[in-house]
């Protein structure tokens, strides 16, 4: 079989080998409950909440403040109707460019979307002129799954904290709290996550993204931070999620996330100059160009618009030739196929929000790179782009 040069870390990562040999013992060994109160269910406890206390460290957070979750999409609905259900009459804010997981959620309630300049970067003057006496939560995802710009988080956060300051000055005491949730699925490998430097309440990750297991994820909840249960039953994760915790995920998130966190710089200037010999490419190839921000972007995520070209037909063609990349976030191509033909449909709501056209987001390709990715992999993606788009 051909060598198949896989670009698509952004849907999907494989599982670390460490993370399997953390996860094994779990599975069958030591399968117990851990809420059972007997020896080994006792082991099983022991075991999740040093998951628990190690994804914390990772996040400057406390233990009880991180609540699992099955995966990104599981935390988002989590942190947003969770907070939204608890206060009715409140209003979210989200920036146009969300992952469905944050925009679904948000719909459920008054909600408004901020607009981004043409970098994908959420404009603070309009933001500020956004918040109201209802805003209760505004959610900004830390880095964007399509584009990979990333947002200033401290910058809102402030921006936030003089919003309160302010508020009580002219109407007193309010009743409403004034929340900022991130979603950092994507994050990881690359960036800082101690919550308090980037001034969150709620911030999202998921292990699917970072060379852990599926359906794996969490939710930091600050702690004081009023919000409802989506899901009833036993009482597990602080009355937060019922259900039987997955000892096994949890352990391979925390491992994987540990590990992660530990490599990031290193592996944010590996990642980068992959990304640097990608772009210098790309320069040569007429008609190509990047969306989003160049400053402000994660080093694993480039947008490429290929103008005349329909990205389908250039992803399938690359398939073909053994490169996988794809035609915007594995999640809206699969609403799309959902919904019938792909090409018939909406194009990318991340793309339309930094002002592209339609024709010209249906000649969007996102590339995204990881561990395994390799100066070859990027030299063979180059050139097949350039002899198909010539
Ligand atoms: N948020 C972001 C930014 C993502 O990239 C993804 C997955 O693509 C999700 C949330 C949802 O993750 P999951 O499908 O693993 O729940």
């Amino acid at each position: 079989m051909k060598k198949q040069v896989y670009l698509d870390y952004a849907a999907a990562t494989p599982l670390d080998p460490s993370v399997i040999k953390a996860m094994a013992p779990y599975f069958a060994d030591n399968f117990y409950n851990p809420s059972a109160i007997y020896l080994g269910g006792r082991t099983a406890r022991q075991a999740l909440e040093k998951a628990r206390a190690t994804i914390a460290r990772n996040l400057g957070a406390k233990p009880a403040e991180i609540v699992f979750t099955a995966g990104a999409t599981e935390a988002n609905n989590l942190a947003i109707q969770g907070v939204m259900r608890s206060y009715p009459d409140g209003e979210i804010l989200v920036s146009a460019i969300e992952h469905e997981s944050v925009l679904g959620p948000a719909g459920l309630f008054k909600c408004r979307e901020i607009p981004v300049d043409q970098n994908g970067r959420v404009v603070l003057k309009e933001l500020e002129k956004m918040i109201n006496t209802r805003t209760v939560l505004i959610s900004v995802g830390l880095v964007n799954n399509e584009i990979g710009t990333t947002q200033s988080l401290k910058d809102i956060s402030n921006l936030l904290k003089a919003v309160k300051i302010h508020r009580e000055r002219i109407h007193g005491a309010s009743k409403l709290p004034l929340y900022l949730h991130t979603d950092a699925a994507q994050a990881p490998s690359y960036f800082d996550l101690h919550v308090s430097r980037l001034g969150v309440d709620l911030l999202t990750i998921n292990g699917a993204k970072i060379y852990g297991p599926k359906q794996s994820g969490a939710l930091y909840i600050k702690a004081g931070t009023k919000l409802q249960p989506l899901i009833l039953g036993g009482g597990q994760e602080s009355n937060l999620r019922s259900g039987t915790e997955n000892v096994a995920a949890a352990i391979g998130l925390a491992t994987v996330l540990d590990k992660v966190q530990q490599a990031r710089i290193k592996e944010f200037r590996r990642v980068a100059s992959l990304r640097e010999l990608f772009l210098d490419g790309l320069a040569k190839i007429p008609g190509a160009s990047v969306n989003g921000s160049q400053k402000y972007v994660s080093p694993h995520i480039v947008s490429v618009k290929l103008a005349g070209h329909d990205n389908e037909r250039l992803m399938m063609e690359l398939d073909e030739r053994g490169v996988q990349v794809a035609v915007g976030s594995a999640c809206s191509a699969l609403r799309q196929t959902a919904q019938g033909s792909a090409s018939g449909d909406k194009p990318s709501h991340v793309l339309s929000a930094i002002g592209l056209s339609d024709e010209e987001a249906r000649s969007t390709l996102r590339f995204s790179f990881g561990r395994q990715t390799t100066k070859p992999d990027i030299e063979t993606a180059l050139r097949l782009l350039r002899d198909l788009t010539s």
